[in-house]
């Protein structure tokens, strides 16, 4: 286990700033590189040929497919399939720095007091004035007038409002930097459509920094590597640079119920048809904690019109490729996208994880789908309920069709209805009771069971948009979602966007004019995003770090007993 033995960086001086410059210098070649149109691009040596085409394809939407990267085809491979990375070795790099002798509420204490990330207005205000300062110099109607891909209300988010320390300790695992953050791959996509790949850090503040100074329209995260990403061109052997761990994540999109959904399609959403996130996340979650006991699940907002998770358990995170394609396998029921057709076809009896889901969906289907999708109204809307009740039952549909002939716009909870009283009155000898039900049950998940980007979940490389960046399209920030206590009331639409949180943070400090001295004292200690609706989303964030963090420690605690003790290490059990 040669990572074990050797400290990742030397705690005083991670990485030399002469060695970060070079790196950043490189980066910026990199997307210099990419504005080059693909056609003209020179015959460039340097430029490896994966990484280009990881460059010059700029992803369109939430997440981002590495189908054209090296790390991938690496980990197709079956020879690295066969050799799987024993559970010790691949998590030893956080291993490598134990922080014996430091109480844990020690540092949680310590994370907690220095907050010098997150300045106030006031320290804000004495940046020079190469940072203009959206509050001091434009008045209100100005700052709604900035799209939310303006560069300058980007810098003031991420100067000002971003939890970077909270993102580095999710990462990280650690308050004290490891290889799970510093080996960890991050992307940027900048302004200009250009994407960065292989990016990495060894702190918050120098992700920071170059988010600063690249102002990437937004960034995602990939796994932890064998090796710093930044240095896999000069390794040797190219299977020495392999993903090693990350989260295990969904990814639902309304898009892909533009077939059931009936308010609005494509980009839009509203809040009936959120309610189809709603009850998908309900449904996944279950199943994650119940049948697979995964404890820290993340929900984050897209941004725009879906949720992703993150499975963040130390467990879930070393999964390997196969393990993620059956946890996948096991949760997708819907296949297919648009076509017509019957998509749900179950065997009976039904998996005890479809009869829960049943039961969670039941109410969805009725208030969610049948009352406010209506979506079986019309003529030609009734043929596609008609297509799906069992085709021997031939005259059932006719009796329905009849019968809803006569009366035009039949609400579809009415239709819904119609089918078991018409099927009581059904005159046929053996009419088939349990296949009626079984069509039904099918219906009810085909109209509500959740609809994964599976692709998202598969993959150990498969890189996904960070929580809390702004949706460039949107300007709305992909905030987490508290699914205890704020699944159901969760407004996609009332998300605080980025414009909307540099008002905040001005409205705060502006009513006090007769308020003294010992005010402005309490001011300093307000960090700007308490200021702002995003306070409560972030003390979400902070508290499920804490809780992953908790965990970790304990199974190094553990683990390092068992091994003292002979043990072995944690088991993986499916
Ligand atoms: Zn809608």
């Amino acid at each position: 286990m040669p990572h074990s033995e050797s400290p990742p960086e030397s705690e005083n001086s991670p990485i030399p700033m002469a060695n970060v410059d070079q790196e950043q210098q490189n980066a910026v070649a990199e997307s210099t590189t990419a504005q080059v149109p693909e056609a003209q691009q020179p015959a460039d040596e340097d430029v490896d040929m994966a990484d280009s085409n990881a460059v010059l394809s700029a992803p369109t939407n939430g997440t981002t497919h590495t189908s054209k990267s090296k790390a991938e085809s690496q980990a197709e491979t079956p020879n690295n399939q066969e050799t799987p990375v024993p559970e010790a070795a691949a998590s030893a790099p956080s291993e490598s720095k134990p922080a014996t002798g430091v109480k844990l509420e020690e540092l949680f204490d310590e994370m907690d007091s220095d907050d010098d990330e997150f300045p106030t207005t006031k320290a804000a205000k004495r940046e020079p004035a190469s940072s203009p300062d959206l509050l001091s110099s434009q008045s209100d109607m100005e700052i709604d007038l900035h799209e939310a891909s303006d560069p300058e209300v980007m810098r003031t988010f991420y100067q000002r409002l971003f939890p970077w320390r909270y993102l580095f300790q999710w990462l990280n695992h650690s308050p004290t930097p490891t290889n799970d953050f510093g080996h960890r791959e991050f992307a940027f996509t900048l302004q200009n459509d250009a994407y960065l790949r292989y990016q990495s850090f060894t702190t918050s503040d120098l992700l920071r920094k170059d988010v600063l100074r690249l102002m990437p329209s937004r960034f995602e995260i990939g796994p932890v590597y064998t090796a710093n990403p930044r240095d896999r061109k000069t390794l040797r052997n190219s299977s020495a640079f392999r993903p090693l761990s990350k989260e295990l994540c969904f990814d639902i999109d309304l898009t892909d119920y533009d077939d059931i959904r009936t308010c609005c399609d494509k980009a839009n959403i509203c809040q009936k048809c959120w309610q189809f996130i709603t009850m998908a996340i309900k449904v996944v979650d279950t199943a994650l904690r119940e049948d697979f006991g995964f404890k820290h699940i993340m929900w984050v907002y897209s941004g725009r019109r879906g949720a992703h998770a993150w499975v963040c358990d130390k467990s879930a995170r070393a999964l390997d490729d196969q393990k993620r394609r059956a946890i996948a396998g096991y949760l997708e029921v819907i296949r297919g996208g648009a076509q017509s057709g019957k998509k749900v076809n179950l065997r009976r009896p039904l998996h005890p994880h479809l009869v829960r889901s049943l039961d969670i969906l039941k109410q969805h289907f009725q208030s969610d789908v049948l009352e406010a999708q209506d979506p079986w109204r019309t003529e030609d809307q009734q043929e596609k309920l008609l297509a799906l009740l069992p085709s021997e039952q031939k005259q059932l549909v006719s009796a329905l069709r009849n019968k809803w002939a006569s009366s035009p716009d039949r609400p579809s909870a009415l239709k819904w209805a119609d089918i078991d009283s018409v099927a009581k009155t059904s005159t046929a000898k053996n009419f088939d009771t349990k296949s009626l039900l079984d069509a039904k049950q099918d219906i009810v998940l085909e109209y509500t069971y959740p609809r994964l980007d599976i692709e998202v979940s598969k993959k150990l490389n498969h890189l996904l948009k960070s929580p809390f960046v702004v949706h460039p399209g949107t300007g709305r920030v992909c905030v987490p979602i508290d699914v205890k206590r704020g699944l159901e009331s969760f407004d996609p639409l009332g998300v605080p966007t980025v414009q909307s949180l540099i008002r905040e943070i001005d409205e705060w400090k502006k009513p006090e004019p007769k308020e003294g001295g010992q005010e402005q004292e309490v001011e300093k200690h307000v960090v700007d995003w308490e200021k702002t609706s995003l306070k409560g989303y972030i003390e979400y964030f902070r508290s499920f770090v804490i809780g992953l963090m908790k965990d970790e420690r304990e199974i190094k605690v553990k683990r390092e007993r068992d091994e003292e003790g002979g043990g072995g290490g944690e088991s993986m059990e499916f």
